[in-house]
């Protein structure tokens, strides 16, 4: 089969020009060719279409090889140049390979031109392929693959440029943090398949409300921004509100109408920072008092700082306080409904932080989850909760001692390995040790998380479902995971003195779970009513504030000693 070739002349003599187009078609080339003689003619063939290969004559009454070659480079084509010359000698040769020819080949020795040929037409290929291998990693490196949008690198890098641009015409740039509302409640019922395909849409809606000179980024997770380049905060409220009514209507996932709102944070250099990280962490502050505020959009003000829990800057530091001994567990007690005696506890992370005092869990776990961080962290909790069960074990206290997993440390392929590792050097048995899982972190990827819960469970460690009922509550499913026990959601069972539906939830999950063999906790148990219902249902277990809230472990000890649902129980 022939192989077309097109070819670029530069070549005074027609004649030469035809030697070489005949030796190329003996050679099997499917041969379409220009033969040009003057830089113009040589531009005005580049312009037109694209050429696989050149050659060009070294020396030519108006032009000549040199030259030629120069102009080719000149714009930026990697396309194969090749002189062919009657007075070449050796010196010439050399100078020309130096001008960066790929090969030189004597009219008057024509042997070689095929081999040469093959040789750099595979070699631009593989130069091509590798270019294209090289823009694939760019494009990876720069854009979200789920939305198609600039990710976080890439808008650091623009905001760079802008800002420097701004500098010198003493503009300003406003950056517009957006954070959907709830959508982990949205991705948890519907499923992280349908979550995507929302993320999708809400993308696409930015990108339709905005001018083309805007720029929009999906930072990860349900997290946009919007770049105004030369904008202040005028411009930025008008955007802002642009974008929350092109939120309003209901996004279409697989046929089923889901309404989305969110939570847009301003910040505008200079006034609010002088730099890409400083803005980006402004912007999340005031992102933050507008979720917390519920009023939609909110531009930074240095109010905000001192009420903010400044996620962004306390990922930075919480590194250290996992080596500086900020960190500490805190123990809330489980009963067993029906001895009204304490089986074991859930280890609860807690941080002192020096300056920001104590930070709730809940503000630092899922952006702890978003960095990676989490791991680490995972690890030092596991590490000490396991240290604490083995030593209330050596007391002849047999608690057993849950520890939270998130949905990163789940789908973490070295996590049980590292989880060995700590047993060993506690020197301790897993006996006792339970890992609680959340539905939506085993659907993530289910048989990633599988096959870790089967690595952990070889372990001798049980596992429980957290947060039953809020997600996926496929309990057809969950008679194919080996988990020893669920959860109930402690939204449910706070509420079922209040509401017929929760307690019908309730009721139907115990049944449920006992006829899988699983056993039934409820979390949340605030007061004695909820205990005698739960106690009614069958309920296996209880945790909440009722029985004992969570508490460090010197309290702990004093707890299992005093309480009525400790070990010594004066209740029967
Ligand atoms: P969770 O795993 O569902 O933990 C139970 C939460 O409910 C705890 O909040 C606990 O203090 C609270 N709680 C207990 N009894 C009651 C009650 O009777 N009424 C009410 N209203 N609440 C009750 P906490 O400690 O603030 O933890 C919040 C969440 O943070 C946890 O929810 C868990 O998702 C996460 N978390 C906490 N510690 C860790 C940890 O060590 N690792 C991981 N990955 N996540 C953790
Ligand atoms: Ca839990
Ligand atoms: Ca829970």
């Amino acid at each position: 089969m022939e192989k077309p070739l097109r070819v670029l002349l530069v070549e005074d003599s027609e004649n030469d020009a035809k030697l070489l187009v005949r030796e190329l078609q003996r050679g099997g080339y499917d041969v379409s060719h220009e033969r040009v003689e003057t830089a113009e003619t040589m531009n005005t063939a580049l312009d037109r279409q694209v050429w696989d290969i050149a050659f060009g004559d070294y020396s030519m009454p108006h032009f000549n090889g040199v030259a030629a070659l120069k102009l080719l480079r000149g714009r930026g084509l990697d396309i194969p140049f090749i002189f062919v010359s009657g007075t070449i000698g050796e010196d010439t040769a050399v100078e020309a390979m130096k001008n960066g020819a790929n090969d030189y080949i004597m009219k008057g020795n024509l042997k070689r031109l095929l081999p040469a040929v093959d040789r750099e037409l595979k070699e631009a290929a593989g130069r091509r392929e590798h270019r294209q291998a090289e823009e694939t990693i760019r494009y990876l490196a720069y854009y979200d693959s789920l939305t198609g949008l600039p990710n976080r690198a890439s808008l650091l890098d623009k905001l760079h440029q802008v800002i420097s641009d701004s500098q010198r015409d003493g503009k300003s740039v406003a950056i517009l943090l957006m954070d959907l509302d709830h959508f982990k409640e949205v991705n948890d019922t519907l499923g992280h398949h349908r979550g995507d395909r929302l993320l999708q849409q809400v993308g696409s809606r930015l990108q339709a409300s905005l001018r083309p000179s805007d720029v929009v980024a999906r930072l990860g997770g349900d997290e946009f921004v919007v770049m105004l380049p030369f904008s202040g905060s005028g411009d930025a409220v008008l955007v802002a509100q642009k974008v929350m009514t092109a939120l309003e209507p209901p996004f279409i996932i697989e046929g089923l109408p889901v309404a989305v709102e969110a939570s847009i944070g301003i910040a505008i250099y200079p006034d609010h920072g002088a730099t890409p990280d400083d803005l980006m962490q402004r912007a999340d502050v005031a992102m933050y008092a507008a979720k917390q505020s519920g009023s939609g959009v909110i531009i930074y003000n240095a109010e905000h700082d001192r009420h903010s829990p400044r996620r962004l800057a306390l990922m930075g530091e919480l590194r250290q306080a996992i080596e500086q001994n900020q960190l500490f567990l805190h123990y809330q007690p489980k009963i067993d409904l029906k001895t009204r005696r304490v089986i074991g506890v859930e280890a609860l992370v807690r941080w002192k932080h020096p300056e920001h005092g104590f930070i709730p869990p809940d503000e630092f776990i899922p952006p702890a989850e978003r960095t990676g961080l989490i791991k680490p962290l995972t690890l030092w909790i596991f590490n000490k909760a396991q240290r604490q069960c083995l030593a209330c074990r050596r007391e002849g206290i047999p608690l057993t001692m849950a520890v939270n997993l998130s949905a990163r440390n789940l789908l973490d392929p070295h996590l049980p390995d590292q989880f060995v590792k700590l047993l060993r050097a506690s020197s301790g048995a897993s006996e006792g040790l339970e890992l609680e899982i959340t539905e939506s972190a085993i659907m993530a990827d289910p048989a990633r998380a599988l096959e870790s819960i089967t690595r952990l469970r070889a372990l001798g460690i049980r596992f429980s479902i957290d947060d039953f009922g809020i997600g996926y509550s496929s309990l057809a499913y969950l008679k194919k995971l080996p988990v020893d026990s669920i959860k109930i959601d402690k939204s449910f069972v706070i509420n079922m003195a209040k509401n017929q539906n929760d307690t019908v939830i309730v009721r139907s999950t115990i049944d449920l779970a006992h006829n899988l063999g699983l056993k039934v906790i409820a979390e949340g148990v605030e007061n004695q009513d909820i205990w005698d219902r739960l106690s009614a249902l069958g309920c296996d277990e209880a945790q909440g504030y009722y029985m004992g809230r969570p508490m460090p472990a010197e309290d702990l000890t004093r707890w299992l000693g005093e309480s009525p649902w400790g070990l010594k129980s004066t209740n029967e």
